[in-house]
């Protein structure tokens, strides 16, 4: 636990009594999660601050989670801190209008790419964003408020990122910081319920895609979700994107793949693994993430093809290197 940055960061957030919080694009419950949660404890805290969210996005699936606050002027951002949450690079940052705050802090738990805070605490081994504020929380509790609320959304973060607590980042410390967010009296049935029921054309897609997955020679599992079929299923992006869970838990395939193409026609690609790192691949294709999942963008079948065949080499090489995978 990096305690220097954490307390540089608060004394920032001390300093201010103008403060926006922004977080990446296509957002995620970790994304989603950890802003608001920060928001909340913020705003409890320093009820004299004025403190906003500004971002330029959102998803469907966390609507559950609330709205976002209304785009402040120039002028608010020019004197106010901003706080960057869960995003390695720039280019990833929902809201432009970020950089005109006039300092900005990076909270983040990405393999860093990219450095842009004047103030930076990154911890890659975190299992999310959400955990980080939670710690940040639980160090400052003497000073920092929380509510059921705040804890909900940072519980939600924490759920999602980590795979529902299964991942390799997730350790006793996130366990014991999820649990100060349950006594907080989050009712965590309703967020799994809001998280993974599943409408109906969701469902007839799985059923579609279960018996459309290609394979690799060397067992990478990938799946190509046309606009055509994203119409036919009458799915949205954010839905047909969900594809890529369809491919995690297969055996042999130690890297699944989903590539989603958008209205633009690029093609998102949602890369994931068990025990191979696939964060190098998706840099190469412009993008990043975690060890073993990561997200890049290809702007065409080509570079589709050679990224799925720059896979099947990693999980060829893997596979033959190391012993006792599955
Ligand atoms: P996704 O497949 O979009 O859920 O992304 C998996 C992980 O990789 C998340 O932690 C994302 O924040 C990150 N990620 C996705 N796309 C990019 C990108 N283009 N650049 C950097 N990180 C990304």
């Amino acid at each position: 636990m990096n305690l220097t940055a954490m307390q540089a960061i608060l004394d920032k957030i001390r300093a201010y009594d103008k403060i926006v919080i922004f977080r990446h694009k296509l957002p995620d419950g970790d994304a989603v999660g950890s802003t608001k949660g920060l928001r909340e404890i913020l705003r409890l805290t320093y009820p004299e601050k004025e403190i906003y969210l500004n971002n330029c996005d959102s998803s469907e699936y966390l609507t559950f989670l609330g709205d976002e606050d209304e785009p402040q002027t120039d002028e608010f951002y020019a004197n106010a801190l901003g706080i960057v949450i869960d995003t390695a690079t720039v280019k990833r940052i929902s809201n432009p209008r970020y950089a005109l705050c006039r300092e900005i802090v990076k909270i983040d738990h990405h393999i860093p790419i990219e450095s842009y805070g004047t103030t930076e605490w990154v911890e890659e081994e975190r299992s999310s964003s959400c955990e980080m504020i939670a710690a940040f929380y639980a160090a400052f509790r003497d000073e920092l408020k929380i509510s059921r609320e705040a804890a909900t959304y940072i519980y939600t973060g924490m759920v999602t990122d980590s795979g529902r607590f299964r991942y390799r980042e997730v350790s006793g410390e996130t366990m014991r910081l999820a649990g100060l967010m349950l006594d907080q009296g989050v009712d965590a049935d309703r967020i799994y319920a809001h998280l993974y029921m599943k409408d109906a054309s969701s469902l007839q897609l799985q059923a579609w895609a279960l018996s459309h997955i290609k394979f690799t020679k060397n067992g990478v599992a990938y799946l190509h979700i046309t606009r055509a079929m994203q119409e036919k299923f009458a799915l949205s992006f954010e839905s047909a994107s969900a594809a890529v869970s369809y491919m995690d838990s297969i055996k042999d395939s130690l890297i699944w793949l989903a590539f989603i193409e958008a209205a633009d026609g690029s093609i998102r690609v949602r890369l994931r693994s068990r025990f191979v790192t696939v964060s190098e691949l998706a840099e190469c294709y412009g993008g990043g993430g975690h060890a073993c999942a990561a997200g890049a963008t290809v702007n065409s079948r080509k570079e589709m093809n050679r990224l799925i065949a720059e896979a099947d080499q990693l999980l060829g090489e893997y596979k033959e290197n190391n012993e006792g995978w599955l």
